[in-house]
């Protein structure tokens, strides 16, 4: 099996993610990808959220119709602060013992690993698939990130991919860009604009019935 792990804050969730996660399905033939909503996000803390279950909720709605998404309450049901470490190990030991896992994340996202909580341990338990985002070409999926990060893959030549020495590998994927975001889509119902068609009508309309959003967050 070869199962995708997509975290984010997804606050909310929209074609971007959507959109990003079906591409690097089919251009790693992932057999899943696990979106996994964070409870509390180590890279926004501080920052006001929506409660997690309306996230969570709002994640069910939009990949409701892909067979091959499915969500995962790993980080929402674990206390405290959601470091990937704990996920990663999670799905590696527990959930998809044996699988081969690919963990997806933005390359902005990527270029602070260096800062993440035990990052060295993280990358012989998975590979990480790092994606554009909009307005970036082609690019190194190391572009960014701290020498202590570099040093720890070669790349090879003959595979076109950066290698770890425990044998999991680096790619990048340049997606079609899709400029949106989510802070845009709060910002937009705090100043009663439309949201239409930058997210499942679902999920739309989740927030208009929810009430989410209007005020500042
Ligand atoms: P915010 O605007 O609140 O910071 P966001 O839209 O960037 O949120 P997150 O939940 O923080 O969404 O992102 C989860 C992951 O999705 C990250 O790896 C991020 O790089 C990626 N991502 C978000 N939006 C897009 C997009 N439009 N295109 C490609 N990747 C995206």
């Amino acid at each position: 099996m070869r199962i995708g792990l997509f975290g984010g804050t997804f606050d909310p969730i929209h074609w971007g993610h959507l959109r990003s996660a079906e591409e690097v399905r089919e251009a790693f033939d992932l057999d899943r990808v696990y979106f996994i909503p964070a409870s509390i996000p180590p890279h926004k803390r501080g920052q006001t959220r929506t409660p997690a279950r309306d996230r969570l909720e709002m994640v069910r709605l939009g990949v409701a119709k892909n067979p091959r998404f499915t969500v995962s309450t790993v980080e929402i049901a674990r206390p405290g602060v959601s470091y990937s470490i704990d996920t990663i190990r999670h799905f590696a030991e527990n959930q998809c013992k044996g699988a081969s896992l690919y963990f997806i994340i933005g390359l902005d996202a990527f270029a602070e690993i260096g800062t993440w909580k035990n990052f060295a341990q993280i990358f012989p338990l998975c590979n990480f698939i790092v994606t554009s985002r909009p307005g970036n070409g082609y690019a190194s999926p190391l572009r960014g990130t701290s020498i202590a990060v570099r040093r720890l893959f070669c790349y090879d030549f003959k595979k076109k991919i950066y290698t770890h020495r425990c044998g999991t590998s680096l790619h990048f994927l340049k997606l079609t860009d899709f400029a949106v975001s989510a802070s845009d889509i709060r910002e937009r119902v705090r100043r009663g604009k439309s949201i239409r068609y930058l997210m499942p009508s679902s999920v739309e309309a989740y927030i208009k019935n929810h009430g989410l959003y209007k005020r500042k967050k």
